[in-house]
């Protein structure tokens, strides 16, 4: 019983223990004395018959009736085991059949085998059964929990005090010596309880400030990490791309702001910036997710690439930048970018449907390309942009190699802004046979600018530049008229139909303006419409978008023939045709170069001219500047020829005299005759 106590509570809780045990023990001693032995010595003369055992069982009975009772006064009810009421419990009723047993030898009452015997072994029992539960209910031994002051029942412990000078009374009456006893008694315990149990308060304030400070600890670091993922997490965020995980633009540019500042001398950094093409339409097709999904997978296959020290982002829709600080040398990123290139460009399965992606990269390094961060960005944009239009190297450039592209396009575009048409532009025209009877059957007109500042600048250099500029309208418009006024002298004076060629460009298709132009002509130099043949390129050819239906129709009502352009270069296939009808096929020349070194290149152009044949729709072989071109061409059922081999772009003044006033010519090395100009 001790023992849990003394476990049971700490250092004060025990010393009230002690106290109370040893002042009630006196106490109840005392009265024990004087109620049971009126203070006799000689009542205690049986106590010396017996041995010393007898003795010392009376005094632990005594004792352990004490401390029980005055345990059970201190401890709040609900918190002991129940093993433990039981144990202390017979351990109790055993005290008092002790003392009872020896009191009724005392007095010489005691005969054996009575109620009392069966009380001594109910007690055991009850022992047993308390020990028995206990390890029924603690299989692992019992630990105490609670370690909390609790030793509180000081009041009734002190109503135990009072009741013995009371009993005395009762029974002996007023015995100033042993009440005066009782009252110092209860003087000294009152003195001790109360300084004790003021400890024992202050300890548990302190405790429980101790663990309210503890727990407001717990909860600050709890918060506080708490914070700490939060502003993590907000980080991460900030900086992340979602739907790849990779760096976003924000973090990106700040990176390699830093990367740029603090670059010690002779330190590059490798700027590739690239896009997937044709994304818009794959999404506009396919649902966005699917495009995500694309745009996930690129993400991933570069990451692998990827060493720690890169860093690679995506600055948003298609677009993706990677900041390479290890590998810088031209040769070693030019690499690089290929290997980037090709795994863009390997297959992507995304459920059903497998993807062929391309994109175009433009590189540009620091600091041999730009100083500063904003303008690497710019400039391997620009480097991009070139790739992509331009489609050259394995749709990579970099900016140092296209630099002087740039400066070049801008001085065109200067010079083109300020040209005077009628002094700088003239129009060439090359001519058009038909295959089967060599006779003309027209010519293509084609634009020459003679720039006082540049010299001659190819059309391929200057009509780009146009369009983008939007020059190409009024020069179109100088074109359409210089052309039409050429066709109508000439077919009037030769009473030919020859058909005139004219490029327009998409530009020119969006504005209504082209046809009023191209009417104000036709009246003007009093034109035929089946004179004129319009050339449109094959991506605006089959565009199903409205403005460029509703235009083919209009020239088509007109009677105006359209030609598709450089047919077989771009993305549009075959079955194209099938929907929309178009006059003429004209095989791009880079196809033409390859029919007499390329076996795949004779199947297409064989086959396009099967397929155009059998849909009423004549064609035109480009560029053809050879003799074994010609002779395949004519082989495959092609129906008309232009290129070098027939006939370069000359001045109308040549070309007059070259195919027209003869009516003769002598071909560089068919030497076949013209005899007629028919269609
Ligand atoms: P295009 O319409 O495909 O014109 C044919 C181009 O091929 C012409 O180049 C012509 O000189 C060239 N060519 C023809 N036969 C051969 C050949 O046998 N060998 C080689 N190597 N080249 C040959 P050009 O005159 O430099 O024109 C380039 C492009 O500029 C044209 O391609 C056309 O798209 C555009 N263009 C020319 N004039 C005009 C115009 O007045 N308006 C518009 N919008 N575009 C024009
Ligand atoms: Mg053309
Ligand atoms: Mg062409």
């Amino acid at each position: 019983t001790i023992l849990f106590c003394v476990f049971k509570f700490q250092k004060w809780d025990s010393i009230q223990l002690i106290v109370d045990s040893i002042f009630i023990t006196v106490a109840i001693i005392w009265l024990l004395w004087i109620l049971l032995f009126d203070k006799q010595y000689s009542a205690l003369g049986f106590l010396s018959q017996d041995s010393i055992i007898n003795t010392l069982s009376i005094i632990t009975d005594v004792v352990q009736l004490i401390v029980i009772t005055i345990w059970y006064l201190s401890i709040r009810a609900g918190k002991i085991p129940i093993f433990f009421r039981i144990v202390s419990g017979a351990i109790f009723f055993y005290s008092i059949l002790d003392l009872f047993y020896f009191y009724s030898i005392w007095k010489s009452t005691y005969t054996p085998n009575t109620l009392l015997d069966f009380g001594y072994a109910a007690t055991l029992l009850g022992l047993a059964v308390g020990t028995k539960l206990f390890y029924v209910q603690f299989p692992t031994g019992y630990k105490i929990q609670s370690k909390s002051n609790s030793n509180i029942g000081h009041l009734y412990k002190g109503i135990l005090m009072f009741a013995a000078p009371i009993l005395v009374v009762i029974f002996k009456g007023f015995v100033w010596f042993d009440l005066f006893f009782f009252g110092v008694l209860i003087l000294f315990h009152e003195t001790f309880s109360s300084y004790i149990q003021t400890s024992v308060n202050n300890m548990a304030l302190l405790e429980r400030e101790q663990t309210l400070n503890q727990d407001l600890e717990m909860r600050i670091s709890e918060r506080t990490h708490n914070l700490q993922q939060k502003n993590e997490e907000l980080i991460y965020l900030s900086e992340h791309d979602q739907l790849t995980g990779l760096y976003n633009r924000r973090y990106f540019i700040q990176r390699l702001d830093q990367l740029v500042n603090a670059a010690a001398p002779n330190k590059k950094i490798a700027l590739l910036l690239w896009n997937i093409d044709r994304l818009k339409g794959i999404n506009d097709t396919y649902g966005q997710s699917v495009g995500d999904k694309l745009i996930a997978a690129i993400a991933m296959r570069v990451n692998n690439l990827t060493e720690e020290k890169d860093t690679l982002a995506r600055l948003g829709g298609d677009e993706f930048v990677l900041a390479l600080e290890g590998v810088t040398e031209k040769k070693a990123v030019e690499s690089f970018a290929k290997r980037i290139i090709d795994v863009c460009g390997t297959p992507i399965t995304i459920g059903q449907y497998t993807f062929h992606i391309t994109v175009g990269m433009g590189i540009s390094i620091f600091p041999v390309c730009a100083l500063d961060a904003d303008t690497l960005m710019k400039n391997a944009d620009i480097a991009m942009r070139f790739a992509k239009d331009t489609g050259t190297n394995g749709r990579m450039s970099f900016y140092n190699d296209i630099d002087a592209v740039i400066k070049r396009k801008r001085l065109v575009a200067s010079y083109l802004k300020k040209a005077n048409f009628a002094q700088e532009l003239s129009v060439h025209y090359q001519p058009q046979f038909c295959i089967a009877d060599m006779s003309l059957v027209g010519m293509e007109a084609l634009l020459r600018w003679n720039c006082p500042a540049l010299g001659e600048v190819p059309a391929s250099e200057f009509i780009p530049i146009a369009e983008e500029e939007n020059l190409i309208i009024p020069i179109g418009n100088w074109v359409i008229d210089k052309a039409i006024c050429q066709i109508s002298s000439w077919n009037h004076e030769y009473n030919t139909n020859l058909k005139m060629g004219i490029n327009i460009s998409p530009k020119q298709l969006d504005q209504t303006d082209v046809l009023e132009v191209m009417n104000a002509s036709i009246h003007l130099y009093n034109a035929e419409v089946s004179w004129i043949d319009i050339e449109i390129t094959e991506g605006i050819a089959v565009d199903n978008d409205d403005k460029a239906a509703r235009m083919r129709q209009f020239f088509q009502d007109q009677g105006i023939s359209i030609s598709i352009d450089d047919f077989g270069t771009g993305y549009s296939s075959l079955g194209y045709l099938n929907m929309l009808s178009f006059d003429r096929l004209k095989i791009a020349k880079p196809l033409i170069d390859r029919i007499a070194i390329d076996e795949t290149s004779v199947k297409i152009v064989y086959s396009i001219i099967g397929l155009a044949k059998s849909l009423g729709i004549q064609t035109i072989a480009e560029g053809v500047e050879a003799k074994e071109q010609f002779e395949m061409l004519l082989d495959f059922g092609c129906d008309q020829i232009q290129g070098f081999y027939l006939g370069r772009p000359v001045p109308p003044e040549s070309f007059q005299s070259t195919f027209l006033s003869n009516g003769f010519i002598e071909f560089p090395s068919t030497s076949i005759s013209v005899t007629g100009l028919s269609l």
